[in-house]
């Protein structure tokens, strides 16, 4: 348990009931036919949790990463697929114009996406440069008031229904020379490319965005040039921590079709849950998720309260991932058959918890992030 504000509370609970009424009855469907919840997508921002950080000003929530987090469990739970296309959204969008745009492109840009009437996505990622994330290539050449624009994103969540792009592009020659562009799709400032099919979170599109000698105003710079890696760094721990969330609401949504299985199921003319093995497994996942949950609302408040930093974020990235898959393999074993099978939600649930594991920066990147940190901090 956590003590939660009235007001973090009150998210939880309406949180709760959207994702039972409007996300979890078209969860399977949209996975199988590797379609977007679009509706439900458009009714969050009435929920009034599209711009969850941004600012009252710009009609934002004006919460925090706890906050953050806590919809990302709640939604997590129902749709992991749809989550992360929130994510991208109210993350790597909304909350990176937040943090890091003027005032003029915040008011230019936050009211649309905070209702939903505009949809976000974020382009850090290309075909050779992903964990490499400082070797991106996509370039922006300056010409008097205008900047040339040539490159591919790739793996872009969102990308076929996104309106606005946050996007990273290089600017000089010097390997950290990167700048940051809000561009808009319909000024021809970016291209979709095709749409990527992927094994899980299949009710996220995904796809490439595509600059070929596009122009776009220099107004449309975030900051100075050069300030990229700044921004994409000061994001990266709040992205990693509401992704962990994610997998915390995936873990909790095994656990509780496990148990209901358990009470249900009969072999051998007794419940399976009559069975110690079994009993094993539920009193496992139920334990490493409350741990879990403790582990991320702890480094979520602390964030809140200003506390940041690259290895904590990390931490949670690279442990609730991976004992969320654990425990949606076990789930599946708990199931037999039935959970190889579509029947049953955790087949889908363990599909899309892997993708936790590699976006956002990969389980083997956070190792190197936690490791190299903490030896340098001794070291010096
Ligand atoms: C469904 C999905 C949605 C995504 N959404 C977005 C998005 O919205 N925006 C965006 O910009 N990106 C997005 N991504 C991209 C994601 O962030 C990258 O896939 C991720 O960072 C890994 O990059 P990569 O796929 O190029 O793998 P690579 O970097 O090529 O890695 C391949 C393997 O090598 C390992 N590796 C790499 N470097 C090292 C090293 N130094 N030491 C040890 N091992 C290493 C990796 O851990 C991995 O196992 C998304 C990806 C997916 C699959």
């Amino acid at each position: 348990m956590w003590y939660f504000t009235d007001e973090e509370k009150q998210l939880q609970e309406v949180c709760r009931d959207f994702a039972r009424k409007e996300i979890a009855p078209h969860a399977e469907k949209h996975d199988t036919e590797e379609t977007f919840n679009l509706e439900a997508f458009r009714k969050m921002g009435e929920l009034g949790v599209l711009g969850i950080t941004a600012d009252p000003e710009y009609g934002g929530a004006g919460m925090g990463c706890l906050a953050a987090t806590l919809v990302m469990e709640e939604f997590g739970k129902a749709c992991p697929g749809l989550t992360l296309s929130y994510l991208a959204h109210s993350i790597l969008a909304v909350n990176n114009i937040q943090n890091n745009a003027s005032k003029e492109q915040k008011a230019k840009y936050l009211p649309k996406l905070v209702t939903g009437e505009h949809i976000g996505c974020m382009g850090m990622s290309e075909p050779e440069y992903g964990s490499d994330a400082i070797g991106i290539q996509t370039r922006a050449k300056k010409n008097g008031d205008h900047y040339t624009i040539n490159g591919t994103k790739m793996w872009i969540t969102n990308a076929q229904y996104s309106d606005i792009a946050y996007v990273y592009t290089r600017t000089g020659e010097e390997k950290k020379n990167l700048s940051t562009f809000i561009l808009e799709k319909d000024k021809g400032h970016y291209e979709v490319g095709k749409p990527i099919h992927k094994m899980g979170m299949r009710g996220s599109p995904t796809g490439e965005l595509i600059f070929d000698n596009i122009s776009c105003p220099a107004e449309n710079l975030v900051g100075e040039e050069g300030q990229s890696v700044y921004h994409m760094m000061k994001n990266l721990d709040i992205e990693r921590l509401t992704i962990a969330g994610i997998s915390l609401g995936i873990a909790q949504a095994c656990t509780d079709q496990c148990i209901k299985y358990a009470n249900e199921r009969k072999q051998f003319g007794k419940n399976i849950g009559d069975y110690q093995l079994i009993q094993k497994m539920i009193a496992e996942m139920a334990t490493e998720t409350e741990m879990m949950r403790n582990f991320l609302y702890n480094l979520c408040y602390r964030y809140d309260q200003g506390e940041r930093g690259p290895v904590t974020a990390a931490m949670a990235k690279l442990q609730i991932p991976k004992m969320a898959t654990k425990i949606a393999l076990d789930a599946i074993q708990l199931h037999g058959g039935y959970g190889y099978s579509r029947e049953f939600p955790v087949e889908r649930l363990m599909r899309d918890n892997k993708l936790n594991e590699i976006g956002a920066g990969t389980n083997e990147v956070m190792i190197m992030i936690i490791a190299k940190n903490l030896l340098k901090e001794a070291a010096n």
